[in-house]
C-alpha cells in the first residue's frame, strides 16, 4: 500500500513536470481546459518581459544582477568597500565629517544595510519555490492579504511600504503559503517602481501555478512623497494587476476585492 502511493507520488510528481515544460513563453498551458492567456491578457511592458523565469533563473535581472549573485567572497568584500567609499562622499557632500566619532561606521553599516534592503537580487523564483508546487483540485479562490513588504524607490532611493494583497483561483495547482511571501519578498528587496513591484508578483505568480486568475493589490505609503516634494503625510498609493478570471469576470474581481477589504 504504502509503495503504491509513493509510486502515485512520484507519477504526479512527473506528470507536473510535464505539464510544466509545456509551458511556452506566453503563458499558454497547452494542457489546461481552461487556456487562459493570463500574462498575455494585459499589455506588455519592457520592463516585466515575458517569461518571468527567464533562461538564467534571475527572474527580471538588471545587468549587474548576475555579477552580484555569482560574486566571489573576495568580490564581495570589494563590492562592500566600494559601497562604503561611496557612502562616505554622500558624508561628505551633505556637509558632515565622516570621521567624527557618530559617522566613523556609518559607511560601511549603510552598504550593509542598502545590501540587505537590495537582496532580493540575490534570490530568483525557481530557487524560492523549490518544489513547493501541489496538486490539488481545489478551484475556489486563495487569498493571502496584508502581506507587509518594504521596498525601495527607484527614483529616489528612500523607502516605499507597505501591504499587498494576494488572490488566485487554482487550476489543479497551489503554492504553498509561505513561498508567496518570499515571492513578495524578492520583488520588492530590489529597487521598484510601485506599478512593476505589482505586476511582476502577478506575472511570477502566474506563470508559476498557471492559475485560472490572479490578482494582486498593493497599498504603500512612500517616503519620497511623505519626506520631500509634496508632503503628503497620509497619502496611500495604491495598485493592482488582475489577470485571467479576475481580470474578465467582474463577479470574481468583486469577490476577491470584498474579501481584501474585509477586516
Ligand atoms: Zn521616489
Amino acid at each position: 500500500m504504502s509503495t503504491s502511493a509513493h509510486m502515485d507520488d512520484s507519477d504526479g510528481r512527473e506528470r507536473h513536470q510535464m505539464e510544466h515544460s509545456k509551458i511556452d513563453v506566453e503563458g499558454y498551458n497547452e494542457g489546461s481546459p481552461t487556456r487562459t492567456p493570463l500574462a498575455t491578457s494585459r499589455a506588455q511592458s519592457p520592463y516585466t518581459p515575458h517569461p518571468t523565469i527567464d533562461f538564467d533563473g534571475l527572474s527580471w535581472p538588471s545587468r549587474g544582477t548576475l555579477q552580484r549573485r555569482e560574486a566571489t567572497e573576495k568580490e564581495m568584500e570589494e563590492r562592500l568597500a566600494k559601497l562604503s567609499g561611496a557612502v562616505r562622499t554622500i558624508l561628505e557632500c551633505v556637509g558632515e565629517d565622516p570621521d567624527r566619532e557618530g559617522l566613523l561606521n556609518t559607511p560601511e553599516r549603510y552598504a550593509k544595510a542598502m545590501l540587505f534592503f537590495t537582496k532580493g537580487y540575490e534570490d530568483d523564483l525557481r530557487a524560492i519555490v523549490n518544489g513547493a508546487i501541489f496538486h490539488e483540485d481545489h478551484d475556489e479562490m486563495v487569498i493571502v492579504k496584508d502581506i507587509d513588504f518594504f521596498s525601495l524607490c527607484e527614483h529616489h532611493l528612500v523607502p516605499f511600504s507597505g501591504k499587498m494583497h494576494i488572490g488566485y483561483i487554482p487550476n489543479r495547482r497551489v503554492i504553498g503559503l509561505s513561498k508567496i511571501v518570499r515571492i513578495v519578498e524578492m520583488f520588492s528587496r530590489r529597487l521598484q517602481v510601485q506599478e512593476r513591484l505589482t505586476k511582476q508578483v502577478a506575472l511570477g505568480l502566474s506563470e508559476l501555478l498557471q492559475p485560472q486568475g490572479v490578482s494582486v493589490v498593493v497599498e504603500s505609503s512612500h517616503l519620497c512623497m511623505v519626506m520631500r516634494g509634496v508632503q503628503k503625510t497620509g497619502a496611500i498609493t495604491t495598485t493592482s494587476c488582475m489577470l485571467g478570471r479576475l481580470r474578465s469576470t467582474a463577479k470574481t474581481r468583486e469577490e476577491f476585492l470584498n474579501l481584501i477589504s474585509r477586516k
